[in-house]
């Protein structure tokens, strides 16, 4: 973490006139993601004092948000550690991955982990989909009926309007203005909120980041989700970015942007989209040549693709090391736009990443972002796309509502 970083953290934390919600909800989101967590190291990763930490705490644990444990098995200092957790262990949170050729619903709690998961393939329709997804969510309900459900998120790989409760336009399902929030709600006092996928992925590898760095809360990267399209999520002091105005939603839209000038046709209706030349699923027919399918033939999957490369396929090998250069492309045009020099890679793509790094790192050395210090693209985790991200979105609009008591 930079100074000037922890200077705007603990600023946050003690400026008076700065808003009591965003401050608990710093604190929170630290808690979440690193629990179990002393109020020390709160305190170090905030850049603010102990007893700031225990004011704040305080409430919280009046209220049985938090619990506060001796930790037996560890001695620091010659004492057994405090830790903070979350408590509440009745309240839980439902997500949704709308996905182009699969979705899954599932659950979680505020300790994170991802209590169940249902995988059902996605059916064209919109109105057939959202029905057989409300099937699901009643289900979960029914099960839960001890349990307090709190927030429903929803992922979708497309734009979602300014009140994140629609579906603007997917161009992969050809879904065009759907009303989720609408036709999810169980009941008027659920809230439902709707996500593009890219950013609901940028949301949990954020959570994760804060759980495996010793940093605080300010980490800035652009997440690269690549499966049946491409979107881009962006974090920006630790939060994700959406876009301004009428532009809030958009912001990420890169897997449209226009690669190959005059190049293949897209759903979205332009030529030469970025999806189409470096997604998981432009692996298929980068692989047959762009020819079309022979009689009983059937598109070659991502992961077949990644298994033949393994097995030292040529034409399987050649054909992911074009993505990672189409890939790469892209990356360097996007970090050239908004000026953050870290990547992440998620979805599906991941799989093949042996095979994908080097050509893809090769492209981005050279361009201009090649001549920058410090640069850099991982890999992150191919659940995070999916499920991971849709309860992150129900589990932050929760944090960032502040807690009921
Ligand atoms: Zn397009």
């Amino acid at each position: 973490m930079s100074d000037s970083s922890s200077v705007y953290q603990s600023d946050l934390l003690n400026n008076e006139t700065s808003n009591n919600a965003r401050k608990g909800n710093l604190l929170l989101r630290l808690i979440r993601a690193a629990q179990p967590i002393s109020r020390t190291e709160i305190a170090n990763r905030l850049a603010i004092d102990k007893s700031t930490v225990t004011e704040n705490v305080k409430p919280l644990l009046a209220s049985g948000i938090l619990r506060e444990e001796t930790l037996e098995s560890e001695i620091v200092k010659g004492r057994k550690p405090r830790v903070l957790s979350f408590a509440r262990d009745n309240d839980y949170f439902i997500g949704v991955n709308l996905g182009v050729r699969t979705s899954q619903v599932g659950l979680t709690t505020l300790k994170g982990e991802i209590l169940s998961e249902d995988d059902f393939t996605t059916p064209p329709r919109a109105e057939a989909a959202l029905d057989l997804t409300r099937g699901k969510i009643e289900n979960l309900i029914r099960e839960n009926a001890d349990k307090n459900l709190r927030v429903i998120g929803v992922s979708v790989p497309g734009l979602t309007d300014v009140e994140r409760r629609k579906l603007v336009y997917a161009p992969n399902l050809d879904w065009r203005n759907v009303d989720i929030a609408e036709a999810l709600g169980v009941n008027g006092s659920v809230k439902v909120v709707v996500e593009n996928d890219a950013t609901a992925a940028a949301m949990y590898e954020a959570r994760m980041k804060i759980r495996h760095t010793s940093d605080g809360l300010m980490t800035n990267f652009i997440l690269v989700r690549s499966g049946t399209g491409i979107g881009v999520g962006l974090v920006i002091g630790g939060e994700v970015y959406r876009g301004t105005g009428a532009g809030r939603g958009i912001a990420g839209e890169f897997g449209h942007m226009t690669i190959v000038a005059g190049g293949k046709h897209c759903d979205c209706g332009n030529r030469g989209c970025w999806e189409k030349y470096a997604s998981a699923a432009s692996a298929a027919s980068l692989y047959l040549g762009d020819r079309p399918l022979r009689p009983h033939e059937s598109m070659p999957r991502f992961v077949e693709i990644v298994a033949k490369a393994e097995n030292g396929d040529i034409r399987s090998k050649t054909t992911l090391e074009k993505i990672g250069d189409y890939l790469g492309i892209g990356i360097a045009n996007v970090i050239m736009g908004v000026g953050i020099p870290r990547v992440i890679i998620s979805g599906r793509l991941v799989y093949g990443w042996q095979f994908i790094e080097k050509p893809l790192k090769k492209a981005i050395e050279r361009s201009i972002v090649g001549k920058l210090d410090g640069w850099s693209i991982e890999a992150g985790e191919p659940a995070g796309a999916v499920l991971g991200g849709a309860l992150e979105v129900a589990v932050e609009e929760y944090l960032a509502q502040g807690l009921p008591a």
